[in-house]
């Protein structure tokens, strides 16, 4: 997972990215609220731990911001006891759960999980559709206009990350981690698979859904 952490205390945020990474995740970390907020809403993160008390920008604002512009990555609060209050406990400011400093952190990395997992199977039933364009998860089948569309394996799972996202931008990193992990392939893979989705479900049809940002990535959606 791609873990954004939000904590002014050094050593604690030192402890938490050094854990995570032995976890196996890929964790970024921002030292005060300004910075947390703008890498929260520029990256692309499956999950952000939010201290309550930083410099300049407070974990409640941040959350109530970053909501506020549309994001709905899970957010786990980290407070002190003095500063649990009941907005905390109601969690009425937007984030998905809170953990009490000391904080555990296998305890941390177990819920961190859980509210990915839970944030991906919201997806998970089903049907997925852009413009008329539909991808079935369950019998790996995918249509256009009604017309059955043929895919390999790793081009369904492109899909299915574009379809999910839509009409969001998924960026090329994020893509190359999701089909490919660790090992990363030839520069050019992931050009040539898009190329390949755009020929089997563009091309035969009048309006291209699948859009390329320069510099970032692809997207899929309806023209507008
Ligand atoms: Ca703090």
């Amino acid at each position: 997972m791609q873990i954004l952490i939000i904590e002014d205390n050094r050593d604690l945020a030192t402890n938490l990215v050094e854990y995570l990474d032995a976890c196996g995740h890929t964790v970024d970390a921002a030292m005060d609220g300004p910075s947390g907020l703008k890498l929260a809403l520029s990256g692309d993160f499956d999950a952000i731990v939010l201290d309550l008390g930083l410099p300049r920008l407070g974990g409640t604002q941040l959350c109530e911001q970053l909501r506020a512009a549309g994001r709905a990555t899970p957010i786990i609060m980290l407070t002190g006891r003095a500063e649990l209050d009941d907005r905390i406990l109601g969690l009425e400011i937007g984030a998905d759960d809170y953990l009490v400093k000391p904080v555990a952190l296998r305890e941390l990395e177990a819920r961190l999980r859980a509210h990915v997992r839970r944030a991906r199977g919201g997806l998970d039933e089903g049907i997925l559709t852009v413009a008329d364009l539909e991808l079935d998860e369950r019998c790996v089948r995918v249509t256009r206009a009604g017309q059955p569309i043929v895919l390999a394996r790793l081009d369904f799972e492109l899909l299915r990350l574009l379809m999910r996202a839509s009409p969001a931008v998924v960026t090329r990193t994020r893509l190359e981690r999701e089909l490919w992990g660790d090992q990363p392939p030839r520069s050019d893979a992931l050009r040539n698979h898009i190329h390949i989705l755009r020929r089997l479900i563009d091309r035969p049809f009048p309006r291209p859904l699948l859009q390329t940002v320069h510099g970032t990535g692809y997207r899929l959606a309806a023209p507008e």
